[in-house]
């Protein structure tokens, strides 16, 4: 038996020479004393571990060592209010995403009244993050998230059951989901795989994270697919928010051109905190 703060300052000395978070060391120490909050190792910092949390433990730590991100690990991330699921088959959920739902509902009154029963996709949800939040914060709306690979599906209806969140969820690439059920959307959100620089990856994300949802290949282009089929879904108003590689700028201000030129249509990028480009707010009258 030893001390939860024994344990940890050992683990501290024995990761130094690793690019290790002692925040990650915390979270994993709170998951395995059964915890709510990493805080709490701080709290109960003498509360005694038993051999079985330690050798769990030092397991973990083991994979944090192999780069493995802590959020796999434990099967879990945050993102605004939620502690949602997360394995290896989504992304794990990231900070620029928790912006782009902040500036979504910021600008959601330049274009809609938001108390209306507005009709949203999201696409590519993943670990069904932005729709997640997005019904948690709108009720009234009605939700619908889809994803190409049917094991992110999986855990996306987790997390929505995990918070009763009602939302319709489908398996298809791009908009064809919502195509065959005839449709009509008023937002389309999307965080699609964006990455197109490999060098800009971490080992942790390269290694872990689903390539799928990374890394954007210009012959296959979510982007695309969703602007060159809006008309099919298209009824009133639409306004489409994507999250964007910060060098995505001119590629998506291209598309634009190419498919939305019978449209009167207001294009704005917004920054993310890092100063990037990173969302594109689209909005076809
Ligand atoms: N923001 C993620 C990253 O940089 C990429 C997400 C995406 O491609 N949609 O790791």
């Amino acid at each position: 038996m030893k001390k939860i703060y024994e344990v940890y300052l050992e683990a501290l000395k024995l990761c130094e020479p690793y690019h290790i978070l002692s925040s990650d060391l915390r979270v994993l120490l709170a998951f395995d004393m059964g915890f709510a909050s990493p805080i709490d190792t701080l709290y109960y910092k003498d509360k005694e571990m038993n051999e079985e949390q330690i050798a769990l433990f030092n397991s973990q730590v083991e994979r944090l060592k192999n780069n493995e991100p802590v959020e796999y690990i434990v099967n879990e991330a945050n993102f605004l209010d939620l502690k949602l699921y997360v394995d290896r088959n989504v992304l794990i959920p990231r900070m620029e995403t928790t912006e782009l739902i902040a500036n979504l509902s910021e600008k959601i009154y330049d274009y809609f009244d938001p108390r209306n029963y507005l009709v949203v996709a999201d696409i590519g949800t993943g670990s069904g993050a932005i729709a997640c939040a997005i019904k948690n914060m709108y009720k009234n709306w009605l939700v619908s998230a889809s994803d190409i690979s049917s094991p992110a599906l999986e855990v996306a209806k987790k997390n929505a059951e995990k918070y009763s969140l009602p939302i319709s969820f489908y398996q298809g690439d791009s908009l064809k989901p919502y195509i065959e059920r005839n449709m009509n959307l008023d937002i389309i959100i999307s965080n699609p795989p964006y990455i197109v620089n490999k060098k800009d990856v971490q080992p942790s994300v390269s290694f872990f994270e689903p390539s799928s949802a990374l890394y954007l290949d210009f012959s296959s282009s979510v982007y695309e697919k969703i602007l060159a089929d809006v008309n099919k879904v298209k009824k009133g108003s639409l306004l489409i928010v994507f999250e964007i590689g910060y060098d995505l700028k001119e590629y998506i201000e291209d598309l634009c051109k190419k498919y939305l030129g019978n449209y009167s249509y207001k294009l704005e990028f917004i920054k993310d905190l890092n100063d990037l480009d990173r969302f594109a707010f689209i909005f076809l009258e």
